[in-house]
């Protein structure tokens, strides 16, 4: 039997990670990124150094330039992550109002939608089109270039980047190209894209861009939506009129400098996903080995490096997380609410795979802190639950 590794040897790095590590309790081992992730120290360290000041960029006076000078460094900081100019990104509370702003500010009669978003942008578009995918949980781009033919008139296409619950990367170039025939505008939710893959905003051809902050590292309640040069948005924020009268409100300072950070920390860092991806790959490997017929979702298919969505015969997914938390293992069901209850996954569902996998699918999903000790703890722990559940111990 594989004990679970003693907290000390968990971590690979940062002091910053162990605080987290201690705080969680008997959970020690977080295997649920995509969620959302520790505060990497970097951020942990700029933040401490700005907490406590008045921070507002609209106040003319000292500490409202210093405040100023902040905001905008924290905008180029992200410029760069994305390759976009600074100006075009506008500071949200999250990846949820980037969505919001995208769908309701877009001003199209007509919005498509791919059946795998994620919540806030199929709440944001209720009426939207929606674009099947196929047994691994990719769009079908002739249903796309069917439906957007056949609409007269302005028409908006909204498809994530890569998918919250299975990793899934869409072929956003692909998806643009087809849109541009018909002269549509392509907005992409790429929350749990960015920092896990290249985004190149200024050649991928989208119009707009929603990210986050706390899926690489930065704070919760910070987002930012990216636009291209013409792109007119009609804000659903109004007020004091920031962010150039796009987004009202008074700049999330300490967000926005966690945000900035955060992604310079990711920018300086190329080889870490690279050493993820090895460790998500290893770990499948060795549950393969252990359980040939193990079913990982969209295995062949072009994925995040740090997401795995498995399949456990007979097991329920929110019977699987609390049974692996009680192993001291934090993970998700691909589709939690805001209740905490684990809901059928409509990802999973629109792959139209059969029932189990809609029921029985959790995620794993690795990040910067992850270890290989880690790893073999959860290969011996979902064996273990497997046999209990399956009265094969
Ligand atoms: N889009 C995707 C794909 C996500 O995974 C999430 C968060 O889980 C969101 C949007 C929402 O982002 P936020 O939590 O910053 O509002």
């Amino acid at each position: 039997m594989i004990r679970r590794p003693p907290r000390s040897t968990l971590s690979s790095s940062s002091a910053a990670s162990d605080v987290y590590k201690r705080q969680v309790g008997n959970a020690s081992i977080y295997l649920d990124y995509n969620a959302t992730t520790p505060l990497r120290a970097e951020v942990k360290a700029e933040l401490l150094d700005a907490l406590g000041e008045p921070n507002n960029p609209s106040s003319i006076h000292s500490l409202g330039r210093i405040a100023r000078r902040r905001l905008e460094k924290s905008r180029r900081q992200i410029a760069t992550l994305i390759n976009s100019p600074p100006e075009n990104i506008i500071f949200t509370s999250g990846g949820t109002e980037a969505n919001n702003l995208a769908l309701k500010g877009g001003q199209c009669t007509d919005i498509i939608v791919s059946s795998v978003e994620h919540e806030a942008v199929l709440a944001a578009a209720v009426n939207a089109k929606k674009i099947s995918v196929d047994k691994n949980g990719i769009v079908i781009l002739s249903e796309l270039e069917n439906v957007i033919a056949d609409i007269n008139g302005d028409c908006f296409v909204s498809i994530m980047w890569a998918n919250n619950e299975t990793g899934v990367i869409q072929p956003i170039k692909e998806i643009v190209e087809i849109a541009s025939k018909y002269g549509a505008r392509v907005h992409s939710d790429a929350v749990q894209a960015l920092g896990k893959i290249p985004i190149n905003f200024r050649e991928s051809g989208l119009s707009m861009m929603s990210i986050s902050a706390h899926k690489i590292g930065g704070p919760t309640g910070i987002g930012a939506l990216v636009i291209a040069d013409d792109v007119e948005l009609k804000p659903t924020l109004v007020g004091g009129g920031q962010e150039k009268g796009r987004r009202s409100g008074t700049e999330n300072i300490l967000g926005a400098i966690g945000f900035g950070k955060a992604a310079e920390v990711v920018a300086q860092n190329p080889a870490e996903n690279k050493r993820v991806q090895n460790l998500r790959d290893l770990f499948e490997t060795k549950l393969s080995r252990c359980f040939p017929k193990v079913n990982i979702l969209s295995q062949n298919v072009p994925r995040l490096g740090n997401t795995s969505a498995i399949v456990m015969p007979g097991v329920l997914a929110e019977t699987q997380v609390m049974s692996f938390d009680l192993e001291g293992i934090c993970l998700s069901a691909g589709a939690a609410c805001s209740s905490g209850k684990v809901k059928r996954s409509h990802v999973v569902e629109a792959m139209k795979i059969g029932d189990e996998p809609a029921t029985n699918t959790i995620r794993v999903s690795l990040g910067w802190d992850s270890t290989e000790l880690e790893i073999d703890f959860l290969v011996n722990s979902w064996l273990k639950i497997y046999n209990r559940a399956n009265k094969k111990i």
